[in-house]
């Protein structure tokens, strides 16, 4: 038997006084923690649920999230996490897509398919036949009439339960990725997969029993990132898990002091907005003291923006990469050396990467300046998009290979380089132009804050080069100097014709810039030179 839950179950045996779970002054030991799991695990099975069943989990980062996720794995049901910022049809949707036959809600998840309209369309929605809804306070009555409380459904439960068997193969999770084509897809996770990957991060990050970590968790944990590298992988070393609801760098620093966090796990949009917030020396010393590690990930993490924190921050940052579809981490800077900014490091321990050409799929020639698409093997990857063959055969092949649709160099000593999403590649008037290589231009303008890059349709070229900027607070700066300051920094093909100075960049609840959303709201470019 290998059930996920059982790196909090051995955290529990092991550590039952130590706090596991930490949201303001509420502190939850692991033996709490694992009771209250225990007590929704023997709800489920009082309701029907079976093995292999799906439940959705809908709930912002509150020790409620990680108590009814490890609880659904008990009953050896399968845990779907959904984005709490999802609308109503969205969620539909999602519970329809997933066979979900049981949803835990958070009172304050905006929206919930109740009602016909919602639901039109999909036919297995009704199968989702409980609903239980969170509320912050347990003595609060549901706000949705004729639903129960979580706190009224697992009132009276055991607080003992015995975790179903499951076999190492079976799936864990689904998580449904942000889709950036077409419709979101659910990436069936088995529990090996989600595990082994937990587990690898304590060579990742010189974890060591004997000095347990505190990490925080401000990344959603609806979210791979989040999910792995902070509460699986932080319950399965006895790890202090603190949650914040969201990223805010006032509160962030406060907690981090106030903990005394030792590992922070974010993506570079928070490293940006902790740049604008470390102003108070002493502050930044005792951070700088207590931060064991700090890691990015899910986006790529701008070289000057790297090289400004460290500064300031006095640590170093090891950037990591990985997808929803790889559980997620494939590769991190190697513990221990000094950080390569701009590298994702190497392949984590049993997991391969290779360079592809994306149309034939077979390795490309080596050199170091040669770019190619990431396929990734090993422990980490997917079983497949749950009920969705046809999608699945287009991203693994016969040999268990998994291409990514991200570019990348590789050096002379096997570290990879993200060049950029293969998706998010501009092509002006026949030549490519990478949007990260113009965004790592911009922001060394001392009067550029953060850039994103997209491709706009254009007349005769194609595509335009347009760039979205926030700038530094107080700056006088024009577009045309910025223009024509780019003009001096890069090829005549690459730099941005059109500037726009932005107050803020749409973002994924997980912060990472939505360029979709940048690339629609930008009508056609006229033509230019
Ligand atoms: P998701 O499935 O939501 O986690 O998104 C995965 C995608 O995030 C990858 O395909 C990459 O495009 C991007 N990503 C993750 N980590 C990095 C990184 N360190 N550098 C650049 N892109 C990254």
């Amino acid at each position: 038997m290998l059930n996920l839950s059982t790196l909090l179950e051995e955290s529990a045996r092991t550590y039952p006084d130590r706090d596991a779970l930490v949201l303001g002054p509420t502190r939850l030991t692991y033996s709490q923690v694992d009771a209250a799991a225990n007590q929704v695990a023997n709800l489920l099975v009082d309701r029907g649920i079976e093995p292999g069943d799906k439940v959705a989990l809908m709930c912002p980062n509150l020790p409620y999230f990680s108590i009814v996720y490890y609880g659904i794995l008990m009953a050896g049901a399968v845990v779907v996490p959904l984005n709490v910022l999802l609308k109503a049809r969205e969620v539909a949707y999602h519970l329809d897509d997933s066979d979900a036959k049981a949803l835990f809600a958070f009172e304050g998840t905006p929206e919930l398919p109740i009602g016909t309209e919602a639901k039109t369309g999909f036919d297995r929605v009704d199968a989702c036949r409980e609903l239980f809804v969170i509320t912050a306070d347990p003595a609060t009555p549901s706000p949705i009439a004729d639903t129960e409380t979580f706190a009224q459904a697992v009132a009276g439960q055991p607080t003992s339960f015995e975790t179903v068997a499951t076999d190492a193969d079976d799936t864990a999770v689904i998580l449904y990725t942000s889709g950036t084509t077409g419709q979101p897809k659910g990436a069936e996770l088995r529990h090996r997969n989600m595990r082994d990957n937990a587990l690898a991060t304590k060579a990742l990050f010189g974890c060591d029993e004997t000095r347990p970590d505190t990490y925080l968790c401000v990344l959603p944990l609806f979210h791979s990132f989040g999910q792995t590298v902070i509460q699986n992988g932080g319950f399965a070393f006895g790890g202090t898990v603190v949650v914040l609801p969201r990223f805010e760098p006032g509160p962030v620093i406060e907690t981090m002091l106030k903990e005394s966090v030792t590992v922070f796990a974010g993506v570079p949009t928070m490293y940006w907005g902790l740049l604008g917030a470390l102003e108070n020396g002493t502050e930044v010393e005792t951070l700088a003291k207590n931060l064991r590690m700090a890691i990015s990930g899910g986006a790529a993490l701008p070289v000057e923006i790297h090289r400004e924190v460290e500064k300031r921050l006095g640590v170093t940052i090891a950037e990591g990469y990985g997808l929803s579809e790889t559980s997620p981490v494939a590769s991190f800077a190697p513990y221990g050396e000094p950080p390569r900014p701009g590298s994702i490091g190497t392949p984590i321990p049993g997991v391969s990467m290779k360079l592809i050409d994306p149309a034939s799929w077979s390795e490309i020639e080596w050199s170091a300046d040669a770019i190619g698409e990431i396929a990734i093997k090993g422990h980490n990857v997917m079983k497949g998009y749950y009920r969705r063959e046809k999608a699945t055969a287009e991203v693994i092949d016969a040999d268990g290979w998994f291409r990514t649709g991200d570019l990348a160099r590789r050096d002379a000593d096997g570290f990879y380089y993200i060049v950029d999403r293969s998706k998010d590649l501009i092509i002006r008037g026949g030549f490519n132009v990478y949007p990260r290589e113009v965004e790592e231009v911009l922001v060394t303008h001392p009067d550029v804050s953060l850039a994103a890059v997209v491709g706009v349709p254009h007349e005769s070229h194609g595509e335009e080069i347009k760039a979205f900027v926030i700038l530094e607070p107080g700056s006088t700066l024009a577009t045309a100097d910025l223009v024509a300051w780019a003009k001096t920094k890069m090829a005549s093909y690459k730099y941005p014709r059109l500037v726009e100075f932005v107050a803020s960049l749409p973002m994924t609840a997980t912060g990472k810039i939505l360029k979709r959303e940048l690339t629609r709201t930008s009508t056609t470019a006229a033509a230019t030179p």
